[in-house]
């Protein structure tokens, strides 16, 4: 599917920003058998994968039946961005801010060794979208400030390296405290056995993306 297709919010995001054609992962999560699936998706660094799953997640966040691409309401977050570091973690904030600004998302970004009062009040004031690492997601989670139970999809940016980092536990505390009903798309650089078994234990019938 060409970008044109897509709602008209997020086309004039990325006319704005000067991107005109999809890359390859991002054609892929655009194919009529991605949306509304769990999916483990291989990509590294500089394929436009950020861009890809913040387009993913375009069906758990816009109303379907409104073709100009309106925002449904998200008094607790939609979508969920797990990445391993403060630096990636904020990265992809800014790119979803302008993704979805237009729509005019709010994004709530949670990560070590920023001010955790400050973010929690972010998140009281009703982020579609939350982005963070693992350990202080766990955090805002155990002391009740995250509610993700209507959370419709959760992102596992960097799989491989949360992995690595120790972050396993955390990871599937966080993913544990969310409804059967939400969909995991695991973004990883590389797939070693640990990767293929999260993916078995959190997902269901995903789709398979490499390019
Ligand atoms: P990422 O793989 O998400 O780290 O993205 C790598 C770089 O590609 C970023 O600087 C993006 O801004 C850029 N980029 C992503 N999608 C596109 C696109 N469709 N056209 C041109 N550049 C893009």
């Amino acid at each position: 599917m060409p970008f044109s297709d897509l709602p008209p919010v997020l086309v004039q995001a990325l006319t704005e920003h000067g991107y005109t054609a999809p890359t390859p992962v991002q054609a892929a999560v655009l194919t009529p058998e991605a949306p509304g699936r769990d999916l483990v998706v291989s990509a590294q660094t500089g394929s436009g994968k950020t861009v890809a799953f913040g387009l993913a997640l375009a069906t758990d966040l816009l109303d379907d039946d409104d073709d100009d691409g309106t925002l449904l309401p998200a008094e607790t977050p939609r979508a969920l961005v797990i990445a391993p570091t403060r630096e990636l973690a904020l990265q992809v904030s800014r790119e979803l801010a302008w993704l979805y600004g237009k729509a005019g998302a709010r994004i709530a970004t949670c990560v070590g060794g920023m001010d955790a009062a400050k973010e929690r009040r972010s998140l009281r004031g009703g982020a579609h979208i939350v982005v963070g690492t693992p350990g202080r997601l766990r955090d805002h989670l155990e002391r009740g400030a995250l509610d993700l139970s209507a959370l419709k999809a959760a992102v596992l940016d960097e799989a491989d390296e949360m992995l690595d980092m120790g972050f396993r536990e955390d990871l599937e505390q966080i993913l544990d405290a969310t409804l059967d009903g939400r969909r995991t798309l695991l973004f990883s650089a590389t797939m070693p056995r640990p990767i293929v078994a999260l993916a078995k234990r959190y997902q269901r019938d995903a789709l398979r993306i490499s390019t």
